[in-house]
């Protein structure tokens, strides 16, 4: 299989010969033809120069042509491949080049004759041109001229062909050269993300295969390219490398504090048993109550994981109905009113009739999830459960005076496990997984959560659900 690279620089490579082959062949025919009308011209006003030259010798009072003066001019033309003969115009010759010097004549044509094949590639023939000659209205004879026809090149004209050839050929093996190493170095360019792509995501793999992925999350490939598609890649790459890594970080994280929630209720449970086991303990109602209570811990522990996986990786189907939210909030706002009264909290209800599709039981999970919390976290005042219809939008609200959460905690309080008391002692009791399971709730319904709070002046939460 070719690398990209090289299938690149080919095709480039390729590309750019055949259009320097083609703009070079027809720049060929182009000048060709233009420098054959050129010298054909010039043969034809070459042919009329000699026609006047001939005809300047003429001399009207002796009605002849000076014949010294003719030979003179009949042999300079000879030598540039023109034979002349002249004749009067009874038809009889007066002068003849070929009579002066038959040998020269024959030579001078098969040299331009023998040039015309073998540096043109053309097959001349010999033409015969005739020209009356006129003196005012009198004829006075007839010039013919025979030279290598329809046109051929002197030997300075061949000589400029020969090098302009030559200078094309320079130039088109210049460009060929100066084309391939542009397309080597253009290939490269296009190629070398890629491949830098690519490596990056071979190495993560091969991490993962191997179980240490992490090495492989260090990812920093150059992200800026002048092609918008190439930066594209190497910032998605650093991006997949990071999100990797925080995802890496969060299932170490959910780990370690699966283990240390287990870890707890499990070790009091083991102690308890060992020493009812060794005698120490006998188990009485209490004590027996109290380990109930920590099994009873790990059972909603276990559950409350079980539901947020199901909801972070959506395998839970919700069953949506249409229903009044007015009477969900009811019927949970009863479940805390006897630990609110013993606690000195007042439950204020301010609800107003809103119907909503929704999973019910869910919802009631969420409810119960943010009054469970609203009456843990509140020691005095009140927490007032609310609905309001705003901008075709239904505002589920649970505010509480209680002990707030810092600016600090608050971005972070709907992660798993996070927990504004760190020192994970067993005052607030609870675990971190209840704003989590809120979150991705309402995260399933297509709805919003938020939270507004001040250490020391209480939170309010708020769901903005759509109304049907
Ligand atoms: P937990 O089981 O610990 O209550 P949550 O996920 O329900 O776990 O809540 C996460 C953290 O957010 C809590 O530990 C608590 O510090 C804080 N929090 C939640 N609700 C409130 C509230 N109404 N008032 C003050 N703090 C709150």
């Amino acid at each position: 299989m070719i690398s990209l690279q090289n299938r690149l620089a080919c095709t480039y490579s390729i590309f750019l010969c055949v259009l320097l082959a083609g703009l070079a062949v027809i720049a060929n025919i182009v000048t060709k033809n233009f420098f054959q009308e050129l010298v054909k011209k010039s043969i034809e006003s070459k042919n009329q120069e000699i026609v006047r030259a001939v005809r300047d010798l003429y001399n009207p009072w002796e009605k002849q042509f000076t014949l010294s003066a003719l030979e003179a001019v009949g042999m300079l033309f000879m030598h540039e491949g023109f034979i002349i003969d002249l004749e009067n115009p009874s038809g009889e010759k007066i002068w003849d080049a070929r009579d002066m010097d038959m040998e020269h004549c024959v030579l001078a044509l098969q040299k331009i004759n023998e040039r015309m094949r073998s540096s043109h590639g053309i097959l001349s023939e010999i033409q015969n041109l005739d020209f009356p000659l006129y003196f005012g209205a009198e004829m006075i004879g007839t010039v013919y001229i025979a030279s290598v026809g329809p046109f051929f090149y002197t030997e300075a004209q061949s000589e400029f062909i020969a090098r302009f050839n030559k200078l094309l050929g320079a130039s088109a093996l210049v460009f060929i050269i100066v084309s391939v190493s542009i397309s080597a170095g253009l290939a490269g360019a296009l190629a070398r993300p890629i491949k830098a792509a690519s490596d990056a995501a071979h190495s993560i793999a091969e991490h993962y295969r191997k179980g240490n992925a992490p090495k492989a999350f260090n990812i920093a490939l150059e992200e800026r390219y002048s092609t918008v598609e190439l930066s594209e890649l190497s910032r998605s790459i650093n991006k997949l490398g990071r999100e990797l890594a925080e995802a890496e970080r969060r299932q170490k994280q959910l780990t370690s504090d699966i283990a240390h929630e287990l870890r707890t209720p499990l070790t009091s449970l083991q102690g308890a048993i060992e020493a009812f086991i060794d005698g120490v303990w006998t188990a009485t109602p209490e004590r027996l109550n109290a380990l109930l209570y920590e099994v009873k811990r790990l059972v909603k522990l276990t559950e409350d994981l079980r539901t947020l996986t199901a909801l972070e990786w959506e395998t839970i189907v919700l069953h949506k109905t249409y229903f009044d939210i007015a009477e969900l909030l009811e019927t949970a706002v009863s479940q805390f009113e006897k630990l609110s009264r013993e606690k000195g909290v007042a439950l204020i209800p301010r609800l107003e009739s809103a119907r909503i599709y929704a999973d019910y039981d869910r919802i009631k999970q969420v409810v119960i999830n943010l009054l469970s919390n609203a009456v843990h976290y509140t020691d005095s005042g009140t927490i007032t459960i609310s609905v309001e219809k705003e901008f075709g939008k239904i505002l589920i609200k649970i505010a509480d005076t209680g002990f707030g959460i810092s600016s600090a905690d608050l971005p972070h309080i709907f992660e798993r496990f996070y927990r504004t008391d760190k020192s994970r002692s067993r005052n607030t009791g609870g675990s971190g997984i209840g704003l989590a399971i809120v979150s991705a709730v309402i995260a399933a319904h297509n709805w919003e959560i938020s939270a507004e709070s001040k250490a020391g002046k209480g939170s309010v939460f708020t769901i903005t659900a759509s109304s049907p």
